[in-house]
């Protein structure tokens, strides 16, 4: 098999866990297959570099910043190619320019506009393992990029699918993805299999296991992902198209989001555009609403509720101040939390909802908000109901079986 092996920063964290990587490369060379790995900074690498350039200067030339963060990853790819050859297999540095990685200008968020699979490949055939500094590329002009923060996934999910890889294996330090997050239930199991959807609706759970962007290149380039471990043998999660997975749970897992805040507009004027105007205004000022309720409407006024991200509070104030006139008044909740269930299966079946509903009332636990998607139902509740409310759904799941 033809398989990208992805090491994150706590995995190549020091001088020692490199070596270990490269005897787990060496591992899967020995067994037959051929082998790209794409690494990452050393843990902690990257924000010191960004802490450097932040020495001299509040705003550090972004070409520069680029150029900076760069070294970070190549400095672990040419410690693994010379890991890789003390143990006698034959390996190949590269950073994203040798590896044929293009993207647009964007400095520190540079999207990959293409990868050329050649230099790649052609060192695959001489029987190489080809190292590639994940985290960056070059533009047009030959002007070194940066993918953005976590952005090493990407690399390995790009350089998958151009070179048409037959597996992207992503290591971390945990196992896989979870039913819910076991520090809040310890009876949660890790799952075998889910689709590209499912995970980016479990983001929250799986923040630290794998970066959005990149199962939604996954997903587009339709490439086979596994997330495992680098510091065991155990079986990951394989992150794969619907299609694959053949006995589909109603419910894959909970997911728990502490980061959003909710926003309550009351007596605002019943005109036809105001949520245009309201929502658009939030959109210029970019700020990602999620959740959004609008009541039934009453002497020609309604209410509206929506949730944002806890960071974006300030500017949302900010972006709904200039509708002061065409409402009574404007609330903001900070200590809600959202609560989702996820799985594919539910698309076909019904009283998913319902049971969660029970399942909260049970336990006497408000429904603040309620919001769905074709495989996702999500409830916003008090705070401090969060993990109360992720235990009672994992168990009425009957997911730890
Ligand atoms: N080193 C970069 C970062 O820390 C990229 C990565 O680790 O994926 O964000
Ligand atoms: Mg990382």
């Amino acid at each position: 098999m033809l398989i990208v092996q992805k090491f994150g920063g706590t995995s190549v964290g020091d001088l020692e866990r490199i070596r270990n990587v490269a005897l787990r490369v060496k591992k899967s060379v020995d067994a037959g297959n051929e082998i790209v790995v794409v690494v990452s900074a050393m843990s902690g690498e990257t924000n010191k570099l960004v802490d450097y350039a932040h020495y001299y200067s509040k705003e550090p030339s972004q070409r520069e910043v680029d150029l900076l963060l760069s070294s970070g990853e190549r400095v672990t790819s040419a410690l693994l190619s010379i890991a890789l050859q003390a143990i006698g297999v034959d390996a190949v540095a590269m950073t994203g320019r040798q590896a044929g990685i293009s993207t647009d200008s964007i400095h520190t968020k540079a999207r990959i506009s293409n990868i050329d699979p050649k230099p790649i490949l052609e060192e695959v055939k001489k029987g190489r393992v080809v190292v590639v500094a994940g985290f960056q590329g070059v533009t047009q002009d030959g002007i070194v990029t940066t993918l953005g923060r976590g952005g090493s996934d990407l690399t390995a999910v790009a350089i998958a699918g151009a070179i048409k890889a037959d597996l992207c294996e992503i290591f971390t330090d945990v196992d896989g993805v979870y039913t819910t997050d076991p520090r809040i239930e310890p009876s949660a199991k890790k799952l075998e299999k889910i689709s590209y959807d499912e995970m980016l609706e479990l983001a929250s759970l799986g923040a630290k296991v794998l970066q959005n962007r990149s199962v939604e290149m996954a997903k587009k380039l339709n490439v086979r992902l596994v997330t495992r471990s680098s510091f065991n043998e155990n079986e990951g999660t394989l992150i794969v198209n619907e299609e694959e997975i053949m006995e589909q749970p109603l419910v894959s897992g909970i997911a728990l989001d502490k980061n959003q805040a909710r926003v309550t507009l009351r007596g605002v004027v019943d005109r036809p555009g105001i949520a245009a105007d309201i929502f658009g205004s939030l959109a210029d000022a970019n700020i990602n609403v999620d959740m959004i309720i609008q009541n039934a409407g009453d002497h020609g006024r309604t209410n509206l509720g929506f949730t944002v991200p806890k960071t974006e509070l300030i500017t949302a104030q900010k972006a709904i101040q200039k509708f002061s006139k065409e409402m009574e008044s404007v609330d903001f909740d900070e200590k809600i939390s959202k609560v989702s269930i996820v799985g594919v299966g539910m698309k076909s079946h019904s009283g998913v909802a319902s049971k969660a509903f029970k399942t909260l009332s049970k336990e006497n636990i408000n429904i603040l908000m309620i919001g769905t998607s074709e495989i996702k139902i999500s409830v916003v509740i008090d705070e401090k109901y969060s993990e109360l409310a992720v235990r009672a759904l994992h168990a009425a799941y009957e997911l730890e079986k």
